[in-house]
């Protein structure tokens, strides 16, 4: 499937230093793609279910992997970053049938609207962009090699794999048994189904139902499930014990916990991922943003009321991508002033020194992503640079600004 344009990047003076992220699996701060040399960084990030448009704790979660994306770059590795599109699956199939619309079209205009956010929010693409539906046969393919080490089964005409067939199981969240139980009917698992072995093991073939759409397999018509469908893609592209592992914090079990398991069954002793990173999530008048409590702040409602999106991706970068906040009006009224003021600042050419901002904001950039870090310093140079316009300093730099405009553009991915 085609990704979206890729913005231009400046190219910085300086290597940023390795990057360190909070891996959910070790519970800890670890440095992530240290890989050996030409091996290059691989970020696999769950991408939408394309229904609806992208709201603001979407855009918390790309910015937030783009920030990482930006950081080994700027690092000086190569970067390789898949991402899919869940363009077959319940909530699309229900939403298409309310609407009246077909599901292919709802799929495909909601899929391009989220390109053109991503664009104007200045998101790097993945450089394989893949829908659930094109990679149908990979996930027979996986079920294939799952069913061979024994671990899928039938209920009635659907497939289930089994939880106990991989022994690292639980490794990625952590969660109790308990714990797993409470979260999984939460979050689109079925542990009352009967005929389960075990109430935790995960759907991965549905088969046909009247008036859904279907594809063959060995086992019958029917579609896939949805962590089998990221194990799939993931182990295509980036191959077996990738770099990051990523996505909302609401992700972390059963999603991640059971594309680990599917892929450690075929891959024995290979973790699914190095690490696994996760996103807090955005509120909106008291509750997280999300489509059942009909609190949504979309991207291109945004945009179309001529909101820059620069403020927007201010807004965002103001928060540490774990914190959970809540997103205001205020918040954007006061990053549409910033930017403004930055603007006035960087028109000047002349400015306060820039080489210790490009150290500082890459270095916070490096350590867990530390975007209000990043702002921060960014914002006492501003701060130093119209200070100082009426009186410029002996030491001031000629070359501030167009050095400050390129570290924010590669760094933050704020083009002014
Ligand atoms: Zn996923």
């Amino acid at each position: 499937m085609r990704a979206w344009s890729a913005p231009e990047v400046p190219a910085l003076p300086v290597t940023g230093p390795a990057v360190r992220l909070f891996d959910t699996s070790r519970n800890d701060v670890v440095e992530v793609g240290a890989a050996a040399a030409g091996v290059p960084a691989s970020l696999y990030v769950c991408g939408i279910t394309p229904y609806d448009a992208t709201h603001m704790g979407h855009a918390n979660t790309y910015v937030a992997f783009d920030l990482l994306n930006r950081a080994w770059r700027n690092a000086g590795l190569i970067v390789n970053y898949a991402q899919n599109v869940t363009d077959v699956d319940d909530p699309l199939l229900e939403r298409a049938d309310k609407v009246k619309i077909d599901w292919r079209a709802l799929a495909e205009r909601e899929t391009e609207l989220f390109r053109q956010d991503m664009e104007a929010l200045r998101v790097l693409p993945p450089d394989n962009y893949t829908g659930a539906v094109e990679s149908i046969p990979l996930v027979i393919a996986l079920i294939q090699r799952l069913d061979d080490a024994g671990a899928i089964y039938r209920v009635d005409e659907d497939l289930y794999f089994s939880v106990a067939a991989d022994e690292a199981f639980g490794e990625e969240s952590h969660f109790s048994r308990e714990q797993m139980l409470e979260i999984f009917p939460q979050r689109g698992g079925d542990p009352d189904r009967a005929g389960k072995k075990d109430p935790l093991d995960a759907l991965v073939w549905r088969g046909e139902r009247p008036g859904e759409p279907s594809w063959d397999s060995p086992w019958g018509k029917g579609r896939p499930g949805w962590h089998i469908e990221c194990a799939a893609i993931a182990r295509e592209h980036l191959g077996a014990g990738f770099t990051v592992q990523g996505g909302g914090s609401d992700l972390i079990f059963p999603h991640h916990e059971m594309c680990a398991a599917h892929a450690q069954v075929v891959d024995p002793g290979v973790p699914f991922a190095q690490s696994y990173v996760h996103c807090g999530m955005v509120g909106y008048l008291g509750e997280k943003m999300s489509k059942s409590k009909g609190n949504l702040v979309f991207v291109s409602a945004l945009r179309n009321a001529e909101i820059d999106p620069m403020a927007i991706r201010l807004v965002l970068l103001r928060h540490h991508y774990r914190s959970d906040w809540e997103w205001t009006d205020d918040l954007l009224f006061d990053a549409v002033d910033t930017v403004t003021q930055w603007r006035k600042a960087l028109v000047l050419g002349r400015g306060a020194p820039a080489a210790p901002v490009v150290e500082e904001v890459l270095s916070a950039l490096a350590e867990d992503l530390d975007a209000p870090r990043a702002v921060a310093a960014v914002q006492s140079w501003v701060d130093a640079t119209l200070g100082v316009v009426g009186h410029m300093a002996e030491t001031s730099d000629e070359r501030a600004a167009e050095q400050i405009a390129a570290l924010i553009d590669a760094a933050l991915g704020l083009k002014l």
